[in-house]
């Protein structure tokens, strides 16, 4: 039996699906990876191409270009560790709330469940047995909760990995603009431009993985709004150029 189509995005075979699933969900990091590179290349760009249309010397923008991606990356991490630990207090503290509800006014959170299941579609017998059998776990139970009622996903964000990623993201982008200059290439600058413009695109077409846009069309839209911030940033290190 067929079960992959041409153009699925997974199998659909009970086996798979049930590979699947059994894996547990876990927050993605696709996000944070995208976020941290393209701020990491846009920053430590913006230091060169200002200090290139400036006409200072190179020797700054291997200095103020590394110092740049320790400050602005851990910058970065750090608030992203905050936001998504916010994120994971919040769900903590539903879920504590909700238990608390449960053993005071059980026949209230039953009722809730039970509507939670309705809007879901269930009805007569069957919402009436899908109701108790829920609502034998109370993971499952508040789990509903979460998604239904509070909106949320029934993940748990995992602030360390998150802000890891985005700084592991903006050392490795971060880091491109600056490789010419190291090497001490020639033309450094115009390599370092299309490396830089190479990195927006790579990013883009990998932020396609989770929009599920089309490839090309999110790399090069990704490739415009870089290149738009590194352009702003050549045109007002150009205003400082000794005349
Ligand atoms: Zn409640």
């Amino acid at each position: 039996m067929h079960y992959v189509g041409m153009n699925d995005e997974h199998g659909h075979s009970p086996q798979e699906i049930s590979k699947r699933l059994s894996k547990g969900q876990r927050p993605g990091h696709l996000k944070d990876m995208i976020y941290g590179g393209i701020d990491g290349a846009v920053t430590t760009f913006a230091i060169v191409a200002g200090i290139e249309g400036a006409g200072l010397s190179h020797v700054n923008i291997v200095a103020l270009g590394v110092a740049n991606i320790i400050a602005d990356g851990f910058s970065m991490a750090a608030s992203n560790y905050s936001g998504t630990k916010a994120k994971f207090d919040e769900r903590k503290r539903i879920i504590k709330i909700e238990e608390r509800h449960i053993a005071l006014h059980p026949e209230g959170e039953l009722e809730g469940l039970r509507q939670i299941l309705l809007m879901r579609g269930l009805s007569g017998a069957v919402l009436e047995e899908a109701t108790t059998a829920i609502a034998q776990s109370k993971d499952n139970w508040i789990g509903l909760m979460l998604t239904d009622e509070y909106g949320l996903a029934n993940v748990e964000p995992e602030p360390m990995r998150a802000a890891l990623t985005t700084f592991a993201a903006f050392i490795v982008a971060g880091s491109v603009p600056l490789v010419p200059f190291v090497l001490r290439l020639e033309h450094a600058f115009a390599i370092s431009v299309f490396a830089t413009l190479m990195t927006f695109f790579l990013i883009g077409t990998g932020k396609s993985f989770w929009s599920l846009s089309k490839g090309w069309h999110s790399g090069s839209v990704t490739l415009l709004i870089g290149g738009v911030a590194a352009l702003l940033t050549y045109i007002v290190g150009g205003l400082f150029h000794p005349a």
